[in-house]
């Protein structure tokens, strides 16, 4: 429901709404804001990975990922949000404050499928959340991100397993780049599957690769845009 009328919105939220309040927030790198919220559990409880949605506006809902559940209170979820966007949903999670009582909206958790055991995952700022839910569970996974440059130490000092590539001028570039030296190198060749998230454009041309030059069957890989150029939420 990127952009739907007020009323749909109000009956969707009052579906799936979940009642939420923020416990803590942090930015662990620039262009990134790290949310702790405590919130009501969907159906089936809440899972690394799940898919929730904001209402941004009455009209505009926006979708975001739970990276981590609470151990010992599952009821306590983190989120990872990049904050390059600058609409609606931005702004959103920017205004929350701790202790600010709001409502995130979730169905039971339905996991991304993944193909393979030996992965690579790649994407983007806004999908380091997903792919770190998704990569924990791996054999070894090959992560890499690309994000701003100011970014990239202190978020490998976080994760030292993941490689952050500094981003280029157009989104996708950096990372475009590495996928073909990795290629050319002959780093990738015992992949069985792949997990491309984040922008849609550069999405496409990563399968390519893939496809192409690593003959990866499309069914192994595992694509879901979060944004696209030219578009306002997704
Ligand atoms: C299933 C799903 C899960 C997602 N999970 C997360 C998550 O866990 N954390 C997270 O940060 N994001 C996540 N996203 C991405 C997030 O929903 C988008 O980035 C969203 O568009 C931001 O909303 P906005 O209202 O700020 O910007 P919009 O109004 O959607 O867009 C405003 C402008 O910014 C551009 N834009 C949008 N997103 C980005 C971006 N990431 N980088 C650069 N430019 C952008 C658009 O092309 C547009 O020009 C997810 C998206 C999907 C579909």
């Amino acid at each position: 429901m990127p952009r739907a009328p007020a009323v749909i919105g109000d009956l969707v939220e009052s579906a799936m709404g979940r009642p939420a309040h923020l416990l803590d927030a942090g930015e662990p790198a620039p262009g990134f804001l790290e949310l702790d919220m405590h919130a009501e559990p969907p159906p089936g409880g809440w899972h690394p990975g799940h898919e929730i949605q904001i209402r941004a506006t009455p009209t505009q809902g926006r979708r975001y990922t739970v990276r981590t559940v609470g151990v010992t209170d599952p009821q306590r979820i983190g989120i990872l949000v990049a904050t390059e966007a600058e609409g609606p949903g931005t702004t959103w999670m920017r205004r929350l404050r701790v202790g600010s009582r709001t409502t995130v909206l979730a169905g039971r958790h339905r996991p991304l499928r993944e193909h393979g055991t030996r992965l690579l995952y790649l994407g983007d700022g806004c999908a380091l959340g997903t792919l770190d839910a998704c990569a924990q569970g791996g054999d070894a996974p090959i992560v890499a991100v690309e994000v701003p440059a100011d970014a990239v130490e202190p978020l490998a000092d976080r994760w030292p397993r993941y490689r952050f590539l500094p981003a280029a001028e157009a989104p996708g570039d950096a990372l475009q780049s590495w996928l073909e030296r990795a290629v050319g190198n002959d780093e990738l060749g015992n992949l069985d599957g792949a997990v491309l998230l984040g922008h849609a454009q550069s999405i496409q041309r990563q399968r390519r690769v893939l496809t192409d030059s690593l003959n990866l069957p499309r069914r192994a890989i595992t694509t879901r845009p979060y944004w696209a150029t030219g578009r306002a939420g997704l």
